[in-house]
């Protein structure tokens, strides 16, 4: 999918889209949407970030457009139930934003505030609800708002209404509504009381499952070192010499490098074996079986050879180089904490890739942790403003002459700051 226009939205809608700036659907948006225009019901495992908001207000804004019709008195076409305030008021506003070229009215309730205002927003009924349940049912309850002609139910964040306690709240809810009626359900995660809720509510449901790559990431425990290139392959040694480690991916940006480190490796006790594009595949499947069955610790890798590897129980990345395209870090990591697992993810940065460790934390949206209680930390790799080597051919700068300097400090790299994760593209001039 590469543009709204393929999903067949109404011309006012795509206007909107265009000045909101959007060109492109979100995978959740691309999967959703073209089953919720068919009127299916539809179960979407998507956090926060992904665009779900769009993927099911567009489809609802379509059939409020294609459909006209007034609400009745104190009635609603679509109700969205929210677990916060703050997430109703921001689905409110999205509503409003996408809504902007055709006749459209909505209200947003939720508690912690007088009624009255919002009794006089639904009162002539509403296209669009936006609510926290608490309160759609104290106004159910006082018989300011009717749900008996809904047609279309959206739980947002079904998850996090549930560990909220909103349980049997919904469940009233949900008597009061018509069983003729399109229902979709959204949640981050998927425990046993969302799939029972899924299973009570839906029919026939499509499933859309987005995993943002930030979703792994969160389950990584993430930490740079800081150190001199010269003592990279200690550094890795130490660190691979913990017990804690029981299989790692080890990646360097280059192959000759990952050669000499697999060297390195194997001479001081730990079983290693370099995977790279110039092996042959036999070497390459006999390496992921040493690595499968355990008898090799380390498999020490370039990114494009990383690809490959898909085993369950990597309890460790370690990034002998930091990658020069902040993309290649999400990928790399997420080869640890599959399958739901924890795992673990050190950076060693040095001098020279210090630089690539900011557009790597832009893309992540957060400092990464910087652990400086070690025998190799380096504070001129810490506090360098060098570029970063240009690619190609062999690596260019690294000269000699570095020296440890200056008094061991903590100190996290470049304060923290809050890009929008998982928007960023690569970076001009990489790869
Ligand atoms: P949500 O996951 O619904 O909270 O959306 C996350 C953010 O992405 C919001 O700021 C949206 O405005 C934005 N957004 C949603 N869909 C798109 C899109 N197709 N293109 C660009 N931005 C989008």
């Amino acid at each position: 999918m590469t543009s709204f226009a393929e999903l067949k939205l109404a011309e006012p809608i795509q206007k909107a889209l265009a000045e909101e700036g959007y060109t492109t659907p979100t995978p959740i948006q691309a999967g959703a949407i073209p089953y919720l225009l068919e009127g299916r019901d539809l179960l979407g495992l998507a956090q926060t970030g992904t665009g779900k908001t769009a993927a099911f207000a567009l489809p609802i804004l379509n059939h409020i457009f294609t459909n006209r019709r007034p609400a009745p008195p104190k009635g609603v076409r679509a109700l969205v139930l929210a677990p916060t305030r703050e997430l109703a008021s921001q689905i409110g506003e999205s509503f409003a934003a996408y809504a902007r070229h055709m006749k459209f009215s909505y209200a947003v309730v939720f508690g912690g505030v007088g009624q009255g205002r919002q009794i006089e927003t639904t009162r002539r009924g509403v296209d669009v609800l936006v609510a926290a349940p608490g309160r759609l049912l104290d106004l159910i309850g006082q018989k300011h708002i009717d749900l008996s002609t809904l047609e279309i139910l959206v739980l947002d964040e079904a998850d996090r209404m549930l560990d909220m306690g909103f349980v049997r709240d919904i469940q009233r809810i949900m008597a009061l509504l018509p069983k003729q009626r399109q229902t979709l359900l959204f949640s981050a995660t998927m425990p046993p009381s969302i799939s029972d809720l899924a299973h009570s509510l839906l029919k026939n449901p499509a499933t859309v499952q987005v995993t943002p790559e930030s979703s792994t990431v969160d389950r990584i425990n993430q930490a740079v070192m800081f150190v001199d290139s010269g003592s990279k392959k200690d550094a890795a040694l130490m660190l691979l010499e913990s017990p804690s480690v029981a299989r790692a991916v080890v990646f360097t940006l280059m192959k000759h490098e990952a050669n000499k480190v697999a060297e390195f490796l194997n001479k001081n006790g730990i079983r290693a074996e370099a995977i790279h594009g110039n092996k042959s595949q036999g070497a390459r499947e006999r390496a992921m079986a040493g690595f499968r069955s355990g008898a090799i610790k380390a498999l020490v890798a370039t990114d494009i050879a990383a690809r490959g590897i898909d085993v369950d129980e990597v309890s460790h990345v370690f990034n002998y180089d930091l990658p020069n395209v902040p993309e290649s870090y999400v990928h790399r990591i997420g080869r640890t904490a599959r399958a739901g697992r924890e795992g673990c993810a050190v950076s060693l940065c040095d001098a020279e890739q210090r630089a690539w460790l900011k557009d790597i934390e832009k893309k992540i949206g957060k400092p990464i942790p910087v652990v400086t209680d070690h025998p190799f930390h380096s504070e001129e790799a810490r506090l360098s403003t060098q570029r970063p080597p240009v690619l190609g051919g062999g690596r260019g700068g690294g000269g000699g002459g570095r020296r440890r300097s200056g008094p061991p400090s903590g100190g996290r790299p470049g304060g923290g700051r809050g890009g929008a994760p998982g928007r960023g593209g690569p970076r001009p001039g990489a790869r």
